[in-house]
């Protein structure tokens, strides 16, 4: 096979990306502007450079995490292969020595006779939309500015974030529905939100801790623009006691049916999918460390016992909005030429980026021999959180990382977290075998095995 595919951005998700091609034949144009051209958190030249933690999480075979590793083994993840080997101690997690690490993905990329490696800030997406050549822009949450305003020029400035605010989502089956009631303010258009109302003893002790509560630092690049447009709820509570109550938590147009009662104010719940199975904390995008989050917020009532599938984070992240303007293979909708992968895509963790280069790849491979683009199953960790970004049903769409709060329910779901999240496991690994034996003609690399903990 002679195509040539272009690559934007030497991050996880485009290292992947590169591998993969590469290794069915296919000639690669890889774009990485480091070490020329820094991002405000990269420090070296090398591809595949973890910007914070060492770790690729859990290599607990129960967790999300540890199922998606599986997946990616399963589907024959280069850079996955990477970390195994670069792996230093970290007991359940899978931690990597960054350098080694780096380097490794770096040397094989730069060795492959079917790579070519371009030290180049990438900044000419309207040549290429107008070369209608295949791409994958894989420039991740710090992508340089000028292709930033291109891609605002090509997807209008509605259809792109430049920052996450997201609020903490918690599985549905961890909620105490006794204390819980289904509701929509005034009544309006079905009783899609979950209540949680609060006496007022309730709101003076939440609102007290969320003003003493230990918060993360941003780091000054991502200050500015980000406090401007979204208030962490932290900092409303600081605002006033009662400024919470008369926006987020207010709680007119509700009424508790135990009581027939206004209660004094109301934490509401979204919930994140059709099926219902996670909901999202409405308003509580939040800068709280993640153990703060996980004590405060279970002081409302009827989350004592939450499941968090997501905390709330605010960072600076340029992502595409996905649901709206990307296909179920992340191809733009349209130019269906142009795919995206890794964090860009809204997307989050160094885990996902791998897979969703992998993925990439696979649905670009399988277009250039006229294929249709494959689809994960749903039963999959990958598959719902691919299935979960492209929903084009989803408003207000932040970044996820896989968790089991967003995938497909299980028929007769067990009560106890432990048991269910081995049913989602067991679940997971059949079908990512399947699809495996399905797609043979996708050429998928080898599979190789992962030292799971044993469970
Ligand atoms: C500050 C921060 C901390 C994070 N910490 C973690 C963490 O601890 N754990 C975790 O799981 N996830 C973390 N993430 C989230 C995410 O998993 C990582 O950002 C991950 O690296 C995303 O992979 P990627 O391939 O999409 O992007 P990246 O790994 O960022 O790769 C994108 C590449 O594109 C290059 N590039 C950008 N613009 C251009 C251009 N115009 N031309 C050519 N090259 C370009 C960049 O130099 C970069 O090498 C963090 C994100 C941020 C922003």
């Amino acid at each position: 096979m002679s195509e040539s595919v272009t690559i934007i951005g030497g991050g996880l998700a485009g290292s992947e990306a590169a591998w993969q091609l590469a290794e069915r034949g296919v000639l690669v144009r890889l774009y990485e502007m480091r070490p020329r051209r820094q991002t405000p958190v990269h420090r070296g030249g090398d591809l595949a450079e973890l910007v914070c933690s060492n770790s690729l999480k859990s290599l607990d075979a129960n967790t999300a995490a540890g199922a998606l590793k599986y997946e990616l083994s399963t589907l024959g993840s280069q850079v996955l292969r990477c970390a195994l080997e670069t792996r230093v101690a970290a007991g359940g997690a899978l931690a990597v020595d960054r350098e080694a690490f780096a380097q490794l993905v770096t040397e094989s990329l730069e060795a492959h006779p079917n790579v070519e490696l371009i030290r180049e800030e990438f900044t000419a997406l309207p040549a290429l939309i107008e070369a209608q050549s295949p791409v994958i822009l894989a420039t991740g949450p710090l992508t340089s500015s000028a292709l930033e305003e291109q891609l605002v020029g090509l997807l209008g400035q509605e259809s792109l974030a430049f920052f996450d605010a997201a609020a903490p989502v918690v599985e549905a089956p961890s909620l105490d529905t006794e204390r819980l009631f289904f509701q929509s303010r005034y009544d309006k258009s079905g009783a899609d939100y979950l209540n949680a109302p609060l006496t007022r003893e309730e709101y003076d002790h939440l609102v007290r801790e969320l003003t003493e509560a230990q918060r993360v630092i941003p780091r000054s690049f991502e200050t500015a623009e980000l406090f401007q447009a979204c208030q962490p709820v932290e900092e409303v509570a600081r605002s006033g006691h009662d400024t919470l109550r008369h926006g987020a938590l207010k709680p007119v147009g509700l009424r508790d049916p135990r009581t027939g009662q206004r209660p004094w104010a109301v934490v509401q719940l979204r919930p994140e999918n059709n099926e219902g199975t996670a909901y999202n904390l409405v308003g509580f995008q939040t800068n709280l460390t993640f153990g703060e989050q996980e004590r405060i917020f279970r002081l409302i009532p009827g989350l004592e016992q939450a499941v968090f599938s997501r905390f709330g984070v605010m960072h600076r992240n340029t992502f595409v909005n996905t649901p709206r303007v990307l296909s179920r293979s992340f191809a733009l909708r349209s130019h269906p030429f142009l795919r995206f992968a890794g964090q860009i895509t809204g997307t989050e963790g160094y885990a996902e980026a791998i897979a969703s280069g992998l993925f990439a790849a696979l649905a670009t491979y399988a277009e250039l021999r006229g294929l249709e683009a494959p689809v994960l199953p749903v039963e999959t960790v990958l598959g719902s959180l691919f299935a979960y970004a492209t929903n084009p049903g989803l408003e207000d769409y932040q970044p996820m990382h896989v968790n089991y709060g967003i995938i497909k329910a299980l028929p007769a779901p067990p009560r106890r977290k432990k048991e269910r999240y081995a049913a989602y496991r067991q679940r997971a690994c059949v079908a990512v075998e399947a699809f495996r034996e399905q797609h043979r003609f996708l050429s998928l690399l080898p599979a190789y095995p992962v030292p799971f903990l044993e469970p």
